[in-house]
């Protein structure tokens, strides 16, 4: 779950920078083990690399092929690209390790006074695709989140608030089996309908403030990518057919006049939807 700070948004253009949520979480234990050495609080991590063609993870201790940060970052890429039928990134992602979150914070501090405390981050700007963390046992977690954001934007010049958020809310809930239902954003949802809320894709579309989103819109755009990937084959359709228009788009469509033309029943279909998982 992020929250994004303002302030980095009206630093820079949403296309150019788009910080997007808490990424960066740390890493494991294999950075424990042994004895971290420090970074100096202005410099990144970047004594070693492991070089793949679509990221590059800069650490300061060396990592191995077969380390669960290499697998998990590869495994990600692998279920983006062939879950939404990406076409090649343009850029790699960047994913910057420190070997212990003091560094990592005083980094942040330096580079990016203004932004909260988080334990990830990714950043976007007119020169990388970076996500930010360090090593700590919920690393992986964090990861899949993040680096979601960093695989989207080196593929697609422009990717909506919410939609961005929904696939890394999707593709975070698990490394073994993507889109697997998050019991947290069920349960808001739920929540929220026995309170009398309804989805409204509409609203969700007119968000592109990090700081005006709110868990329950987080759960609300995870559930309309659920719906949408797994739903139908249209609505399956309809959503790899946006994202494939993103790749050069300018600026986003509005994907609801889509979905009301291709799913007249949409509405009543994602809360029969959302019924299903809750009763997996
Ligand atoms: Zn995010």
């Amino acid at each position: 779950m992020l929250n994004h700070p303002p302030t980095l948004r009206t630093l820079l253009s949403p296309h150019q920078y788009c910080l997007l949520g808490a990424i960066l979480s740390i890493l494991l234990q294999y950075g424990c083990r042994s004895t971290p050495q420090t970074t100096f609080a202005i410099d990144r991590p970047d004594r070693h690399q492991f070089t793949t063609k679509e990221f590059v993870i800069h650490s300061d201790v060396p990592l191995r092929p077969d380390d669960p940060l290499v697998r998990q970052l590869s495994d990600v890429q692998l279920q983006l690209a062939q879950t939404l039928k990406l076409q090649p990134q343009r850029d790699p992602v960047d994913v910057f390790l420190f070997s212990d979150e003091t560094s990592y914070r005083n980094y942040l501090k330096v580079r990016w006074p203004t932004l909260p405390v988080r334990r990830a981050y990714f950043i976007r700007t007119s020169q990388q695709l970076a996500v930010y963390s360090f090593v700590s046992s919920r690393v992986l977690e964090d990861l899949r989140h993040e680096f979601t954001h960093g695989i989207l934007h080196a593929s697609c010049n422009h990717v909506p608030l919410w939609l961005d958020e929904g696939l890394a809310e999707y593709f975070e809930v698990s490394n073994d089996t993507p889109g697997s239902v998050s019991s947290v954003h069920l349960e808001e949802l739920l929540k929220a309908e026995m309170e009398g809320w309804s989805p409204d894709l509409f609203r969700l579309e007119m968000l592109s403030k990090f700081e005006d989103l709110k868990a329950l819109d987080y759960a609300e755009s995870w559930g309309w990518i659920h719906f949408l990937l797994h739903h139908s084959a249209a609505t399956r359709s309809l959503i790899l057919d946006y994202i494939a228009g993103l790749r050069d788009a300018t600026t986003a469509p509005r994907l609801l006049q889509q979905l009301e033309t291709a799913v007249p029943t949409y509405a009543g279909d994602l809360w029969d939807h959302v019924h299903d998982m809750d009763q997996q």
